[in-house]
């Protein structure tokens, strides 16, 4: 089941993420490490008049890595093409994709850790001597041959990095992880897309979307757009912060973002299996979730929080969980060893 706290688009949000996108670096809030970096690698590709170098973004749903990638195009005045690994099902399909671009393009690949291994091996020559490699006819007759591919930019993205294989991440030339955006850069991007809504807000109402959003513009977007509606019917439209807090109430997103789910995991956790360790699988069954969702949707942000560690033997819910679901932390549980980063 897809939650309003979740990083990853849904339906909801097209409409929104469009018009609420940044369309330059300098309109792109926060990030500032990795803004600094593409601003240089863009400024001295531009000097050498050469394309960029191919790029990996990643980090959890909905924290600005296709915004990103449209960003750079912009700022390089490319056009960009856009596929995900799960849409380039052959290896066909992506020499269709790969021969149809021009000099400097900027090729965007969503999911890159989903392409198939088959597909992957095509795209090692078009990164590294843009070439694609085809075979022509079968059996003895058949014949090699090697086509010169203009020189483009792929970007791929990803929010599993560990699931990409090593031949793929060392073809990149640069990697930029995204982190969770703190609380003032949540509060301008809330407060930004409030004055492209033309919503009436205060400083109040901004700050209660801001700490309830994850660290992810995605998620704040999405609890301005269902205040917005709470206030229309119930206050004349202002976004207040009781109208913030009435409002989220009713969406069961707690004080600091957590929703049913998480709340799920966490007693999970601490009830059934004494604090931890336990595989992430194992939870997922006791709660009837997809591993993969806890995976990519709750367990970043859980992290993020200290709520949870991740160890060798499975996770474990830390002090401050207990704390924040108001549950004896019992001292004398053994302490997890060794961590996995
Ligand atoms: P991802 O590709 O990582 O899932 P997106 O790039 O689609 O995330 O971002 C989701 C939405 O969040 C965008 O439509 C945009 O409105 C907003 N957003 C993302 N990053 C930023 C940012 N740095 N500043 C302002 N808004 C942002």
């Amino acid at each position: 089941m897809e939650r309003v706290i979740s990083g990853k688009p849904r339906e909801e949000d097209a409409v929104f993420d469009t018009s609420l996108r940044p369309r330059r670096l300098e309109d792109y809030i926060g990030q500032d490490k990795v803004k600094d970096n593409i601003k240089i690698a863009i400024a001295a590709a531009q000097a050498r008049s050469e394309p960029l170098d191919h790029i990996l973004i990643y980090g959890p749903p909905g924290l600005g890595k296709t915004t990103l990638a449209h960003i750079i195009a912009a700022e390089k005045s490319a056009s960009i093409r856009i596929t995900s690994g799960p849409a380039v099902e052959r290896p066909g399909d992506l020499a269709a994709i790969i021969t149809n671009l021009q000099e400097g393009d900027i090729l965007f690949i969503d999911e890159i850790h989903r392409l198939s291994r088959v597909v992957e091996e095509v795209l090692y020559p078009a990164m590294e001597d843009f070439a694609l490699d085809i075979v022509i006819g079968k059996g003895p007759g058949a014949k090699n041959l090697r086509l010169h591919l203009p020189r483009f930019t792929l970007i791929g993205a990803t929010t599993r990095y560990a699931m990409l294989t090593p031949p793929l991440r060392d073809r990149f030339g640069a990697i930029y992880r995204l982190d969770f955006y703190d609380r003032k850069a949540m509060e301008t991007i809330v407060g930004r897309s409030a004055r492209i809504l033309k919503v009436e807000t205060d400083r109040g109402g901004i700050g209660e979307i801001a700490c309830r959003a994850r660290g992810t513009p995605r998620v704040a977007n999405r609890l301005l757009k269902r205040v917005r509606d709470y206030a229309q019917v119930m206050a004349a439209g202002v976004i207040t912060r009781d109208v913030s807090i009435e409002a989220l109430a009713k969406l069961e997103v707690d004080q600091i973002g957590l929703d049913e789910v998480d709340h799920k995991v966490l007693r999970t956790i601490m009830e059934k299996f004494d604090g931890g360790p336990v595989g992430l699988e194992t939870i997922a069954a006791s709660i009837s979730e997809e591993a993969d969702t806890i995976m990519d949707v709750y367990e970043p942000y859980l992290l993020q929080l200290g709520f949870l560690e991740r160890t060798p033997r499975g996770r474990v819910a830390t002090r401050l969980a207990y704390e924040h679901l108001g549950l004896p932390w019992n001292k004398n549980r053994q302490p997890p060893q060794g961590h996995l980063l």
